[in-house]
This record gives structure tokens, C-alpha cells and sequence, in this order.
């Protein structure tokens, strides 16, 4: 019969992988942790009008990459392209804002958008990500920007690079994109048919192109910073200043503009050196017009979000974290010793070994095999002798030393070793 495979720009994490995974989340949970964030969960299927008002209908993401289907009642599902409109949607309809004055949440969880699938870039991927709802200051920004980067060094990635910058206020980008608009006017013909579409729905993101010829005709562009107002102007040098502060380096890109339309002010990216074309892990920025744009109580906000695939890329040579565990391989070649074992194993794991069973009932040999494969440090054997004698063999795999411990004495004897 035809063997059915997963689903084209989805991806099996397999069991030689998983640790990575499971190391990446641990640390996400604990550096949030110790920043004072709290975790939470949102469905994955969404209403799909939440992302239409949320992310912007004119964006590529709800435009063309959103999975959605009418469902039998005939609403209109999509899977979650993001999780930023979800968390806030969130924060709405549990009036979490009323709870406290300031909301730090974070979210780890799969996104679907439906993109041609190139290295770093799947229809199903996984994001991490942080929200802080409330706070219309700059050390909220400077705040949100450093637990991204302690997270992305605490798992091991060196050479990160944080681009910054500055979309302004609303005012600010209306003349900026009626200015940009009026350069690049001219230079329509010279444009792709994406940047000519761009020109009239999301001028912005022509900056953004990676065409040679439309990187030239940007370069002379006017730039946002000319557009500034005065408080524009003080809230990016504050956040500057609180990043100095941080000591966490950083690099005024211009050019940097997000995707999503309910950004505001601050906008900034982290990139990695190990990565290819697809080179951010992490971008975000302050969007304080989401939650009034969702039917909330207005309310200022900044986060960020990370694709995890990629950062587990960025991470491939990094000194691995997770403490190593004490292995014991238990091995039975007596099938009415079955039980003894594996009620020792139980009472092993609860003092905090990990203790691999065998269950295949296989000859000494292959089994002695499977635990030297398995890294175990001992191996503990019943055979036809220990279980009439009520023994257990030990056999220390690192230096090869065996011998026979009472079976009342085995929990006590490993309780004595010290790792
Ligand atoms: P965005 O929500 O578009 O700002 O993306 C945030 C982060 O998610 C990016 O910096 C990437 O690391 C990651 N990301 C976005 N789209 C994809 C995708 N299709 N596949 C893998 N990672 C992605």
C-alpha cells in the first residue's frame, strides 16, 4: 500500500532531536521566569477575522500564507499565522488589563503560514515569543529586547546582531509614506510587480526588498528619520540609551520595517551570523495600536517573536546545557524475574536515575550490546542465579568492576554514589 507522508513545508522533529527542542523550550520558560513573564496558551485555530483586523488583510501573511476554512456553521476558521492577535484577543476577552495595570506574558507554539518552503522557512513552524501589555515607555522596549537576547545567548548562540529602528508614530509614517511614495513613482516601470502592488497597499515594505536594482533605487529614498516628531525622536534615543545601559549592542537599520501593520515606534530584529538567506531568529517591536484595533480599552504594547527552527540552526554547535542524568541499563534473562526488575527500576527512578528496561526478552548478549550502545554508567542483571540467591549484579560500564549487591541493598547502594 502507498505509504502516506507528512504534508509538503512540515517537518517530523524526530527522537534525535527533541532534546534540542526541549532545551530551547526549558530555556525559554526560565529566562521569562526570571524576568517576571508569565506563560500562556491560546488555541491554534482562530477566528480568521481576528488576523484580518489584527495582522492586516493587505499583508502577505493574511493576503496569501493563511490556512482558513469555512466551517459547517459558516464562520470562517484559519489556522494561527502568528500569535500576537491571539494573545491580545486574549487579553481582551479576560480583561487581563483589569487584573493589573501591566501584563508580561510569553508563548511558545506552532504557526502555520503557507509560504514556498526554502531552509528556515515551513508551512508549520514554531515560535517563541514575549507581549508586555500596558507600559508606554522606552524601558519596556529596552526591557522586551534584552530577555530576547538573554534567551538567544543562554541557549548558546554567539554571534548575534540586533538591528534597531524607529517607525514613528502614526503622523510620522503617513507623511513619510506619502513622501516614499512620491520618490518611487518614477522608478515604477524599474519595479517588480510585488513592489509595484507593494507602492499602493504597503509602501513601507519596499524597503524591505531583496531585489539588486530595487536596493539601488532605495538607497536614495527619503528617510523615515526625517519624519520624526520630537517625541518620536526622544523615545528612540531613550531606548538607545537603556539598551547602552544593558550593554547590549546594537546597529541603526533604517531599512528595517516589519511585515505586520500595527507596529508603532520601536521596531528591531536579531539575526545570526550561522543562518543563510533567512537570517532573523527574532523580530518585534512596540505596536500600541493593536489592542484598541481588537475592541479592547486601549493600550500600549511591545513584544517580540522568534522562529524556533531557526534558532535550534543558530545553536547547531553549542555547548549542549542539560545536565547528564545517571543511566542504569536493567537486563533480565530470567522471564520470572521480570517483575523484580522492574520493580527495582521503579524505585531507582524515583531517587532520580534514569533506568532503560529491556522488554524484548533478547539474549544476554544482545542485550549487553543495547546497553553499551545506550550510554548507560551500570548495568544491573538478574539471571537464573540472582533470582534464586535474591542478588542483583552490578557492572560499572565506565571502568568495567562488577559485583553482586543484595537486592534489599540495591536502592540504598545507588543512593550512595555521587555523580
Ligand atoms: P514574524 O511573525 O513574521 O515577525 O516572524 C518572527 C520570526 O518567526 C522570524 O524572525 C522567523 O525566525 C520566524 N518565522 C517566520 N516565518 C517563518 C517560517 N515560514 N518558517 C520558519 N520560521 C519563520
Amino acid at each position: 500500500m502507498a505509504q502516506v507522508k507528512s504534508i509538503k513545508g512540515t517537518h517530523d522533529i524526530l527522537p534525535n532531536q527533541t532534546k534540542d527542542w526541549q532545551e530551547l523550550e526549558m530555556q525559554v520558560h526560565k529566562t521569562s521566569n526570571l524576568y517576571g513573564y508569565s506563560e500562556i496558551r491560546t488555541p491554534i485555530i482562530e477566528t480568521a477575522s481576528l488576523f484580518n483586523r489584527g495582522v492586516g488583510e493587505e499583508t502577505d501573511i493574511v493576503s496569501k500564507e493563511m490556512y482558513s476554512w469555512e466551517d459547517k456553521d459558516k464562520s470562517i476558521i484559519s489556522l494561527r499565522p502568528e500569535l500576537t492577535a491571539p494573545v491580545v484577543r486574549s487579553y481582551i476577552q479576560h480583561n487581563l488589563g483589569g487584573q493589573s495595570p501591566l501584563q508580561r506574558l510569553y508563548y511558545i507554539g506552532p504557526s502555520f503560514r503557507r509560504e514556498r518552503p526554502q531552509k528556515g522557512r515551513q508551512r508549520q513552524f514554531h515560535q517563541f515569543g514575549v507581549e508586555a501589555i500596558g507600559s508606554a515607555n522606552p524601558e519596556q522596549d529596552a526591557e522586551v529586547i534584552s530577555l530576547g537576547w538573554d534567551i538567544l545567548k543562554s541557549f548558546g548562540i554567539k554571534s548575534l546582531k540586533l538591528k534597531l529602528s524607529s517607525i514613528g508614530s502614526k503622523s510620522c509614517r503617513e507623511n513619510f509614506k506619502s513622501e516614499l511614495v512620491k520618490y518611487l513613482n518614477p522608478f515604477i516601470p524599474k519595479l517588480s510587480e510585488v513592489s509595484q502592488r507593494r507602492l499602493e497597499k504597503n509602501p513601507l515594505r519596499i524597503l524591505d526588498t531583496k531585489n539588486k536594482d530595487e536596493i539601488e533605487i532605495v538607497k536614495s529614498a527619503p528617510k523615515i528619520e526625517q519624519f520624526y516628531t520630537k517625541d518620536d525622536q526622544n523615545y528612540f534615543f531613550s531606548v538607545q540609551k537603556f539598551l547602552n545601559d544593558l550593554e547590549i549592542p546594537f546597529k541603526i537599520d533604517p531599512l528595517l520595517v516589519r511585515g505586520l501593520d500595527y507596529y508603532t515606534q520601536t521596531t528591531f530584529e536579531i539575526c545570526s551570523e550561522n543562518l543563510g538567506a533567512q537570517d532573523a531568529l527574532l523580530g518585534g517591536g512596540r505596536y500600541n495600536g493593536l489592542v484598541g484595533s481588537l475592541g479592547g480599552k486601549d493600550a500600549p504594547a511591545v513584544g517580540f517573536a522568534a522562529g524556533m527552527e531557526r534558532v535550534i540552526i543558530a545553536a547547531k554547535n553549542r555547548k549542549k546545557i542539560s545536565p547528564k542524568i545517571p543511566t542504569i541499563y536493567a537486563i533480565c534473562t530470567n522471564d520470572e524475574a521480570m517483575g523484580i526488575l522492574q520493580n527495582s527500576a521503579k524505585q531507582l527512578r524515583s531517587i532520580g536515575y534514569k533506568v532503560i528496561c529491556e522488554t524484548l526478552r533478547r539474549s544476554m548478549r544482545s542485550q549487553m550490546r543495547d546497553a553499551n550502545k545506550s550510554n548507560a554508567d551500570y548495568v544491573m542483571i538478574i539471571g537464573d542465579d540472582e533470582f534464586n540467591s535474591r542478588t542483583i549484579q552490578l557492572k560499572d560500564l565506565k571502568n568495567g568492576e562488577q559485583e553482586k549487591v543484595d537486592l534489599e541493598k540495591i536502592i540504598s547502594y545507588f543512593k550512595s554514589l555521587t555523580f
